[in-house]
């Protein structure tokens, strides 16, 4: 039996990955689950895994999920260092599944572990890129990408070297607006932009592929989970969602992963690695597919993979306040307070917004741009 830390249970990640381990119960302890403020999904959770511990980063909400737990021998806590101490306490596999930066500081105390970390938090790597990969190595531990694309081409990339790769293509499904002009772009609402045609999945990380900075951030996150170099990076639209992405070699051989759009195929390529494990998806049916299109992403009607790959040129700070103006920007979106193409465009802006602050070069730097980024973004916010 493995024992399993699930940060972010209450999501769709987490939803997905508990999933699995419900059909799996003789493989899996599940010792912590953690959320935001969804005291009462994640005290059934609780109720239902019997972790050590159920922690809600919501402080406010501490006496809430005491009372729902009460009985249960479940330790109950609330607040960021609750969080960052329950994922300190180390588990065979640490499920990453936090949606934005918040989810930072616990996947690396889960990292300064040394265990192994199954990745969905693009944000988290996004922000902190060499201060993460700096203390994967230092400590030891282990990085298996969730994502669906990056857990595609950490597939394709098995009993390869990375030097013999000429490059990797990132597919994206191109989102709701795929197909749209630019007036119905800019007219867009978030319950349209939320609708996603081939993935149930948070709102957030909706918004990110309707605006395509999803595949941005993919961009970076590969940038620092492949380390082959940005020129070797590609972006294409495929909108079927079968093929995950591609590795191609210096010999010109192609490797792809295909599969059904459905999280629980990378999250088990995770939990079961370096094995493999069953998952209730039935076989990928290509006839009934029947044809798989590929398109060159449009950076004129989708300016974020362009932002995302002229941050991660820049390095330094300017990724963290890519991902920080844009958390800050989707909110707003979702909120119905900037319209939606002004997401991109507030990014452009605090990418633009004087002078880029040093490279951080520890956990608290990346932190501390992050802070400094919500905060000018939130400013903007006020003159829009
Ligand atoms: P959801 O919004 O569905 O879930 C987010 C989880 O994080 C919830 O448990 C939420 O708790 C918790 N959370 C939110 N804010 C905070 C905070 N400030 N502090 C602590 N916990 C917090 O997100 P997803 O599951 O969609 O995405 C999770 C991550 O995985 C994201 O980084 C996303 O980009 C990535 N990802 C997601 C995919 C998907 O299919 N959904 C695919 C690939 C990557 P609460 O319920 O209380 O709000």
């Amino acid at each position: 039996m493995r024992s399993i830390a699930i940060l972010g249970a209450t999501g769709s990640v987490g939803a997905s990955t508990l999933d699995l381990v419900r059909r799996n119960r003789d493989a899996w302890r599940v010792t912590v689950l953690t959320a935001n403020e969804s005291v009462e999904g994640l005290a059934a959770l609780a109720r239902e895994f019997a972790p050590d511990i159920a922690v809600v980063a919501d402080e406010a909400r501490l006496a809430e999920l005491r009372a729902a737990l009460a009985g249960s021998g479940i330790e109950c806590a609330a607040g960021a260092d609750a969080l960052n101490e329950a994922a300190a306490r180390g588990a065979d596999l640490t499920v990453a599944a936090i949606v934005g930066c918040a989810g930072l500081a616990p996947v690396m105390a889960a990292i300064e572990r040394g265990g192994t970390i199954a990745l969905a938090n693009k944000e988290a790597l996004v922000s902190a890129g060499e201060v993460m990969t700096a203390a994967v190595a230092r400590r030891g531990a282990t990085l298996l990408p969730v994502d669906s694309e990056h857990n595609a081409i950490f597939q394709c990339l098995q009993g390869n070297r990375l030097s013999e790769v000429r490059s990797i293509t990132l597919t994206a499904s191109g989102g709701p607006f795929r197909d749209s002009s630019r007036e119905e772009i800019e007219a867009a609402t978030p319950a349209q932009a939320v609708a996603h045609p081939n993935w149930d999945m948070g709102a957030k990380i909706s918004v990110d592929s309707a605006t395509m900075m999803n595949k941005g951030l993919e961009l970076i996150e590969a940038f620092h989970l492949f380390p082959v170099g940005l020129d070797k990076l590609r972006i294409i639209v495929h909108p079927q969602s079968v093929v995950h992405s591609m590795v191609e070699y210096r010999d010109g051989s192609t490797l792809a992963q295909l599969g059904p759009s459905d999280m629980r195929v990378p999250i088990a390529s995770a939990l079961a690695w370096p094995r493999r494990m069953d998952t209730p998806m039935g076989s990928l049916d290509l006839a009934a597919v029947g044809r798989l299109d590929f398109r060159a992403p449009d950076e004129d009607l989708f300016p974020a993979t362009r932002l995302a790959r002229e941050a991660c040129a820049h390095g330094g700070a300017a990724p963290a306040i890519l991902n920080a103006a844009n958390e800050i920007a989707v909110a707003a979106f979702l909120s119905g307070q900037i319209g939606f193409t002004r997401i991109a465009a507030m990014v452009a802006d605090m990418l633009n917004d004087g002078p880029m602050p040093t490279a951080p070069g520890t956990l608290d730097d990346v932190l501390a741009i992050d802070a400094d980024a919500r905060r000018r973004a939130g400013e903007m916010l006020q003159t829009v």
